[in-house]
């Protein structure tokens, strides 16, 4: 309901990479339980809009302030503990480790990684991996996995410390049909946990079904924002798809 606390607000965030604008006064929020979908044609940025709530990259102008704490500037790992985790569209797993113990790593902060071979951590390593689908690879190196159940070792190590907010960025690339009905069953289902999602799609129609609202980008700008069907609707977005 519209009485329920925000618990990402991010206003007035921009970043520059010398002479280009990426994001330029970009803000918007997030309530438990809620989906927005970030979307506009590539080169928008849109990752960069991640990046920047994650602390990978650091904003020049803004605010992101998750459960009331502004944590723009704030290190990577900082912000992570204040509750976000992310879903990056690349990749990016420790390949000499089997999944199981990719999930494991991920469940630990640095200075605890001697823990890792506490029975706890490695039945909540195997409770995550059950949720995302991954049960049946666990002992496998994910060199030796297909795409989708890369990505869903990232989702599993998004979830590992139970994140309030999760940012995913476009996790329908490159996926078949089925694997894409998975992935939208598994993002509803942090909804239904009551976490809040910001979902990156380079497409409005690929995400529709998911999102309560969206926001469009083009050249680092706000084009639109709305439901999804209004989004859509929109000339100006109309206009960035056919590049006119
Ligand atoms: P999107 O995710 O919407 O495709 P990005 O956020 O990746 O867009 O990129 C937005 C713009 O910023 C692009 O023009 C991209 O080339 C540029 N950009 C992104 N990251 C960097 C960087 N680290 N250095 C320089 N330019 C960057
Ligand atoms: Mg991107």
């Amino acid at each position: 309901s519209s009485e329920t606390a925000n618990i990402l607000e991010v206003e007035h965030l921009s970043k520059r990479f010398g002479g280009l604008v990426a994001v330029k006064d970009i803000g918007f929020t997030l309530k438990p339980g809620e989906i927005l979908g970030l979307i506009g044609p590539n080169g928008s940025g849109k990752s960069t809009v991640m990046k920047l709530v994650m602390g990978i990259e650091r904003p020049n102008t803004g605010k992101v302030v998750i459960d009331g704490t502004d944590v723009a500037g704030w290190p990577t790992a900082k912000i992570a503990h204040q509750g976000i985790g992310i879903v990056f569209q690349h990749s990016r797993p420790l390949h000499r480790q089997t999944v199981l113990e990719n999930i494991k790593l991920a469940l630990l902060p640095d200075s605890l990684l001697r823990l890792v071979a506490d029975p706890s951590v490695e039945e909540r390593a195997r409770a995550i991996a059950k949720r995302v689908g991954l049960e049946a690879v666990l002992d496998r190196l994910p060199s030796t996995l297909p795409f989708a159940d890369l990505r869903r070792i990232e989702m599993a190590k998004a979830l590992a410390r139970e994140p309030k907010v999760v940012l995913v960025d476009e996790p329908f690339a490159g996926l078949t049909p089925r694997e894409v009905a998975d992935f939208s069953a598994l993002i509803h289902g942090f909804r239904e946990e009551g976490r809040a999602v910001l979902l990156v799609d380079h497409n409005v129609k690929s995400v529709a079904a998911l999102v309560d609202r969206a926001l469009a980008m083009y050249l680092g700008e706000k084009i639109a924002e709305g439901t999804a069907e209004q989004v859509t609707r929109n000339e100006r977005v109309r206009e960035v798809y056919m590049g006119g």
